[in-house]
């Protein structure tokens, strides 16, 4: 596709009124039909400029340091730098990515509970002073590395909903960040603030309600010790339903006016990742091979309703969890896909099941929904797959990405311009996509280049 290039030299389509994300879709997968059919992602950089405005609309006064782990593609942080943003980054890699933008170092923090000694020691040397920890061992190890280092004590939420396992589950009690607090002034390192995070898969205001009130105690606590406390960072777990933000704003913001009213002079900060990521990028991958199965396998009976005659499909595409679906090993998240070929309203549907390319058990996508049949070469959409995998330290590093196609829509350019925001290294990887070059297969982006 000559108008995009990839990665360091990656490019954003802006796309002229009248030309949708779907004629961008349409037009990659007549290409990649002709090249080999391998998947792809579109990512329309336009969600991200949506969502930043909504934050800023709702959100306001806290301020949002984008949690660098969720996707580090280079027109993902190039927009975000743009709107200004700060970055949550968890180790060397993110830190070495957000700093060659130009971020300076007092927007960059460094929050992963599990820290690397030369890390620390990297974030030292360029600057990145705030950490977040929550245990003795982690504060020794800094006390170390980062003569400079300004802690933010990261305490436990309740939000592991009942989950026992708790193994996954990071951040300290109330009663131990005393503890920390004394080793912390004979190791002569300085606290100045509270870190909590609430996951998404629980938003119950109560959890909000501890989490803050328990901030406040360490606060106080931490004055008595005679640390200078100004930062707050409520963490990450925002969703991308509109109602999300609102709801969350509707606990929180009463609940900060008590506990860290605008006098108190406390930053209030917070990590989303998803919520400005997960929307922008489809994912278009490409059937490689197809089962047929009859009824009496189990696949079938788990259908309710099916109007199709005892027959099931099991279809294997191009790309899986070993690749861009890894975030759903621990999310569960997908969500069924859009077929990309047209088909009549009235073709008979069949339970189906999707799985990615590796013969592996674990490798199960979608386990049953309702398709018309597909053949092999037909490709799939998947939706909100912004968010997991699209890093430079993806869990699944050696396998390589799917090339990425942003785009953006002018009207989205110029919502960013008009609400400030300009960036000349945007301006610089920016190609027009005129309505005049229609998108039809015929008549691809490599004419429009
Ligand atoms: C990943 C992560 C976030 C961001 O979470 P989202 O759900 O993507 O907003 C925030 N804080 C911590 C500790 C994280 O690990």
């Amino acid at each position: 596709m000559k108008g995009f290039l990839e990665d360091a030299n990656y490019s954003i389509g802006l796309l002229d009124e009248g030309v949708h994300v779907g004629d961008v879709i349409d037009s990659c997968i007549y290409e990649h039909t002709l090249t080999g059919k391998n998947a792809f992602f579109v990512g329309d950089l336009g969600k991200l400029i949506k969502q930043h405005i909504r934050w800023q609309n709702v959100m306001a006064p806290i301020k949002p340091f984008y949690n660098v782990k969720c996707n580090s593609t280079p027109g993902i942080l190039e927009i975000l730098a743009a709107l200004g943003t700060g970055f949550a980054c968890s180790n060397k890699t993110e830190m070495t990515l957000v700093q060659d933008l130009g971020i300076s170092p007092e927007n960059i923090i460094y929050t992963s509970p599990c820290k690397q000694a030369s890390q620390i020691k990297y974030a030292a040397k360029i600057g990145v002073n705030i950490l977040t920890c929550d245990s003795e061992l982690e504060l020794k190890k800094i006390a170390r590395n980062h003569p400079n280092a300004k802690l933010l004590l990261h305490i436990a939420t309740e939000d592991n909903n009942g989950d026992e396992e708790m193994n996954m589950t990071f951040g300290t009690s109330l009663k131990n960040c005393r503890h920390l607090m004394e080793c912390a002034k004979e190791l002569n390192v300085q606290i100045i603030g509270v870190k909590f995070h609430v996951s998404n898969s629980c938003k119950e205001p109560q959890v909000y309600k501890h989490a803050i009130s328990d901030a406040r105690c360490v606060f106080d606590m931490a004055e008595e010790f005679g640390f200078t406390m100004n930062m707050l960072n409520i963490g990450g777990g925002f969703t991308d339903y509109e109602l999300d933000l609102e709801k969350v704003n509707h606990v929180v913001s009463p609940l900060l006016d008590t506990y860290f009213p605008e006098e108190s002079g406390v930053n209030v900060i917070a990590e989303p990742g998803c919520y400005y990521v997960s929307s922008a990028f489809t994912l278009a991958v490409n059937i490689i091979a197809k089962k047929t199965i009859q009824s009496a396998e189990p696949l079938l009976s788990k259908l309710e309703q099916t109007q199709s005659d005892g027959q099931a499909f099991i279809y294997y595409m191009n790309d899986g969890i070993y690749g861009s679906f890894a975030s759903k090993l621990s999310e569960n998240l997908t969500t069924i896909p859009e077929v990309h070929k047209k088909y009549k309203e009235d073709e008979p549907l069949f339970a189906s099941s999707l799985w990615g390319p590796s013969c592996d058990e674990l490798d199960q996508i979608v386990e049953n929904c309702l398709l018309p049949e597909l053949s092999i070469g037909d490709w799939l959409l998947f939706d909100n797959m912004g968010s997991g995998t699209l890093g430079e330290q993806s869990a699944f590093n050696d396998l390589q990405r799917p090339p990425i196609y942003y785009v953006m829509s002018v009207s989205s350019w110029y919502e960013m311009q008009d609400a400030g925001f300009t960036s000349d290294t945007l301006m610089k990887n920016i190609f027009f996509v005129p309505s005049c070059v229609q998108l039809s297969p015929e008549n691809s982006f490599s004419i429009a280049a």
